[in-house]
């Protein structure tokens, strides 16, 4: 944990800068989607030179992805050309992203052509599948090249895009003008442009939300055109989740925003934060069926709220001289730590989910940390440091390897934040108020049209001294703690002080009923101490469960549960039995060429987590309550519904 309150001025300062080199010819960056559904997309450059050696870079360092995460292996078909002829380039062997070559004399501009080889395998984030053969997702900087050296704040680029026909597009570029397929968007920073990605497909609706004083839409693309029907109420719903967002921050630092959705069971389903639109991929039908509409609800207020916390407000170490320093991820438990909270509250502001399915999600969030074995060696401060490499880590002793557990383990930090300002105050000040302060600032939309979204960092010192100017309180101190903290129980005074306890009973949990239902699944960490997939393949053992006492590997595959050939069902019926019989559940399984029968030794019938209220004030329902709407009016419509 570090304070950089130094490094944010500087850095600051950096960010404000002229947004474009003035009197210098933006970079031409045109990209061809037409063979997009065949998984190739082409672009070509035109980069301003002058003759001597210049070296190309490849973004590598992916804002909101926090890691090294440019795809460069996927680059192919490079070529650079001026003055009519080929040019030699060179790869730097200490730098896989960068390309030097020679300009010729007379030269001043170097063309550059390129395909992105769109990835067919699943990968992380932007780097994983983003099209398909009905429609395609473009981060900009799949495609870009920049001199080495310069400002990505300060180079000017001029996108364009050619569409399969028939396929029409949403993004939060501005200036649009079409001719044929072809859009061109106004000139942006390469800043912007990274920040700005497009959807495109044949199968498109724009729903625009209402009520607001700037413009607010959900552009979805899908697989099918069945896929974009609307469930009722979904605009009003969505509108509101944008009328609590703007009572709870007090000011917006977007023109206007675009959540971009993309429908389909062939992307990756992920979600990836911009300051004035977000990447948000989920499956084909989640516009159709309940879990996937919850999902959904989840996913769009987790990525908006960082339009604010993430975005406009960023930990200095996330602000970057370009795409090619590496990130500092030690604060990402504020940057996604309480965006995560905040998601887990705005939802139920907005009636897109009742208080009630908030509690089972925050159950299923607190007993999911509370079996994490790997606390007890990895403090949560690591988890957020070591982020680059714990994103998309593969599932087997996830319990013990711990994941990105700054996500989830901040929801519980943060809700104890918010309940010691609202006990400290007798109700008079929350958690709202640090967001108001932190977060909102004043409106500036005039500001906002003329220089475009703004950046302003900072450092763990100054989330403590917000948090001060709310409430009295050693943050600090309490904040180290529990970033530190080895405990092998998860950090639940804050449940508890908000006037609830988690419990364990045999009664389904309905968040995780969801998740089970959208993957087929068998969770079974809180009894057994094993998680199954659909196929009957563990995906992890819970260190210290009777599943692990009894010598289970992950990665075995279930052949039979007690005898019979194995179903989720039936594994299921033998733990809801277990209490009633006194011999141990035989699992067969075949691990590898081998297969064995594991004794577990478990009585304890199904366990599912709940929260259930204790005797103090109930201030986990102030905190879902909403801001604008009345309580009583409509709180189980919307949506999700
Ligand atoms: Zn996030």
């Amino acid at each position: 944990m570090s304070s950089s309150r130094a490094a944010s001025t500087v850095l600051l300062l950096a960010s404000l800068a002229a947004p474009a080199v003035a009197g210098s010819a933006p970079i031409a960056i045109d990209v061809d989607l037409r063979e997009a559904p065949r998984s190739l997309v082409h672009a070509k450059l035109v980069i301003p030179a002058s003759p001597g050696p210049l070296t190309l870079v490849y973004p590598q360092w992916i804002p909101g992805e926090h890691g090294p995460s440019g795809p460069i292996r996927d680059l192919a078909g490079v070529r650079f050309r001026a003055g009519g002829a080929d040019l030699a380039w060179q790869r730097d062997p200490l730098d896989m992203y960068a390309f030097r070559l020679d300009v010729p004399a007379g030269a001043d501009a170097v063309e550059a052509s390129l395909d992105y080889l769109a990835p067919v395998v699943a990968a992380n984030f932007t780097a994983g599948r983003s099209t398909t053969a009905a429609l395609a997702v473009l981060s900009w900087n799949t495609v870009a090249l920049y001199p080495q050296g310069a400002s990505p704040e300060a180079l000017s680029f001029a996108p364009s895009v050619t569409l399969p026909d028939g396929w029409r597009y949403g993004t939060a570029l501005e200036g649009a003008t079409e001719s044929g397929s072809t859009v061109r968007f106004a000139p942006v920073s390469l800043v912007r442009l990274v920040d700005s990605p497009l959807v495109a497909s044949a199968n498109f609706t724009r729903v625009e939300l209402p009520g607001s004083d700037r413009p607010h839409s959900i552009d979805v693309v899908a697989d099918s055109p069945g896929a974009l029907t609307l469930p009722p109420g979904f605009a009003d719903a969505y509108a509101r989740l944008v009328g609590e967002a703007g009572a709870l921050f007090g000011a917006r630092h977007y023109r206007h925003y675009d959540w971009l959705l993309t429908l389909s069971d062939n992307v990756e389903h992920f979600g990836l934060e911009h300051h004035e639109s977000s990447d948000n991929r989920l499956g084909e039908r989640t516009l159709l069926e309940e879990p996937w509409r919850k999902a959904l609800a989840s996913l769009l207020a987790h990525e908006y709220v960082h339009s604010w916390n993430g975005k406009y407000r960023r930990p200095a170490g996330l602000v970057r001289a370009d795409y090619q320093q590496p990130f500092d991820t030690g604060l990402l438990w504020v940057y996604e730590g309480l965006t995560q909270y905040l998601r887990e509250l705005l939802p139920a502001r907005a009636g897109l989910w009742s208080d009630e399915y908030g509690r089972e999600r925050l159950a299923l969030i607190a007993a999911n940390l509370e079996y994490q074995a790997g606390r007890r060696w990895r403090p949560l401060q690591d988890t957020a440091a070591a982020a680059q490499v714990l994103f998309g880590v593969p599932s087997y002793w996830r319990s013990w390897r711990r994941g990105a557990d700054f996500y989830d383990e901040s929801v519980l930090i943060w809700m104890e934040v918010d309940a010691r300002l609202r006990a400290g105050s007798k109700g008079a000040r929350s958690l709202d108020d640090f967001c108001h302060a932190f977060y909102g600032g004043a409106e500036h939309l005039d500001a906002l049209e003329e220089t475009g979204p703004e950046v302003r960092p900072y450092g763990f010192d100054d989330v403590v001294a917000a948090l001060s100017g709310v409430g009295a309180g050693d943050w600090k101190a309490l904040l180290e703690d529990r970033l530190s903290s080895k405990s092998e129980h998860a950090p639940l005074a804050g449940l508890e002080a908000a006037g609830w306890k988690l419990v364990f009973d045999d009664k389904p949990n309905a968040a995780l009923a969801d998740r089970q239902a959208l993957d087929g699944g068998r969770d079974l960490s809180y009894s057994l101490g094993i998680d199954v997939d659909k196929e009957g393949t563990v995906r992890d053992v819970r260190v210290g469960s009777p599943a692990d006492q009894a010598g289970v590997a992950p990665g075995a595959k279930l052949v039979a549960v007690d005898g019979l050939a194995w179903s989720g069902d039936r594994l299921g019926e033998a733990v809801a039995a277990s209490a009633q019989r006194q011999v141990p559940i035989e699992l067969l399984v075949r691990q590898g060429e081998l297969f064995r029968t594991y004794r577990v030794d478990y009585h304890g019938g199904a366990r599912y987590p709940h929260l259930v209220r204790t005797a103090g004030a109930d201030l986990l329902t102030a905190m879902q309550a909403p801001r604008v709407r009345p309580a009583t009016a409509g709180r189980r419509g919307g949506a999700a519904r």
